[in-house]
């Protein structure tokens, strides 16, 4: 079992604001990876308004936590020793820093009802948010709240959803288990059943609602205030703060149903892939080390191309359009 490191940050920290009416219990979560700070600097202004009185929470609580991974925000690198927002649990053996956060941070989401959690990411792209599966009782991810998150994700100032995560990730992990790469404390990870259980997956398991903001790309400058803008409007709708209910807005939504990992780190891109780029079936999207083409398997759109994936994990993930918000007025992609 590894100790804290001395060298490592030596605390975890999140701000607490309590009104004096009851009402929903919102933790709003930054930096879960080290090197995405738009949600950093969002919190902290929301902070300094709370502190100054231009922002007044009327009712429940609210939990900031602007630097949920501190050690990898100090090294500006995603994670310090692994991907926090992958195999998210409490652990009574602790083996890398992310453990030790994952210990601080679990117990603190199961204190809340909703979970906003900002992030950025690697290629140019517009700003979305991540939904939950749809209402369910599967073995996967059961789940009771799709109407909270929908309702929510249309009021965030973005245009554009994504869902399918976890089911995606279960394709990409019975893949792992099969053709294990890495080394075995990587292998253990990649084939965890929980690998793809991030911070709004562990929410949902606890009886909780959450939805993940992607606001742009790292270094947008922009991305900042599309989270501050959301974490505003998620007080407003949940009645947080005295301010009028923001007026839904359509989302285009998107499905994951594949995801393709990297085998090898010669393994190449045919070109520079941005988010939500068509791709016909049977197009080239990139090869592999030994020369073979990877081809689309069908139409699609190319998702989270990340050409410096590690051997093992993620490369690009494949979303189809989804009629699943229509009912509501959402366009079809
Ligand atoms: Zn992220």
């Amino acid at each position: 079992m590894a100790e804290m490191n001395p060298a490592w940050p030596a605390s975890f920290s999140s701000h607490r604001y309590q009104a004096l009416t009851d009402g929903p219990r919102l933790i709003v979560t930054g930096a879960v990876h080290g090197n995405e700070t738009c949600g950093a600097v969002a919190i902290r202004r929301v902070m300094a308004q709370l502190e100054q009185g231009a922002l007044r929470l009327v009712a429940g609580r609210l939990t900031l936590a602007p630097v949920v991974n501190p050690l990898a925000y100090q090294l500006g690198q995603r994670g310090a020793e692994r991907n926090l927002n992958r195999n998210l649990a409490p652990t009574d053996s602790p083996q890398d820093y992310e453990d030790h956060v994952a210990n601080w941070l679990c117990p603190l989401l199961a204190e809340h009802e909703v979970l906003l959690d900002l992030h950025s990411f690697q290629s140019p792209g517009q700003p979305f948010v991540f939904l939950g599966p749809r209402d369910n009782d599967g073995a996967l991810e059961p789940f009771a709240h799709a109407a909270r998150e929908e309702a929510l994700a249309r009021r965030l100032g973005v245009a554009r959803a994504v869902d399918g995560w976890l089911a995606t990730y279960a394709l990409g992990v019975a893949r792992r288990r099969q053709a294990p790469v890495g080394g075995a404390r990587q292998q253990a990870l990649n084939a965890d059943a929980r690998y793809g259980v991030g911070t709004t997956e562990y929410m949902r398991s606890q009886g909780g609602w959450a939805l993940t903001l992607e606001c742009g790309q790292h270094a947008d400058p922009a991305a900042p205030d599309v989270a501050y803008r959301a974490i505003v409007n998620t007080l407003a709708h949940l009645g947080m703060i005295a301010a009028p209910d923001p007026a839904p807005r359509p989302l285009t939504l998107w499905s994951l149903y594949e995801v393709v990992d990297k085998q090898d780190d010669a393994d190449r891109f045919a070109r520079d892939w941005v988010s939500f780029d068509a791709v016909a079936k049977g197009e080239r999207i990139g090869q592999r080390a030994d020369g073979a083409a990877v081809c689309a398997p069908a139409d699609a759109r190319i998702v989270f191309p990340n050409p410096k994936a590690q051997a093992g994990q993620e490369w690009f993930y494949l979303a189809r359009p989804s009629d699943r918000l229509q009912a509501m007025g959402g366009a079809l992609a």
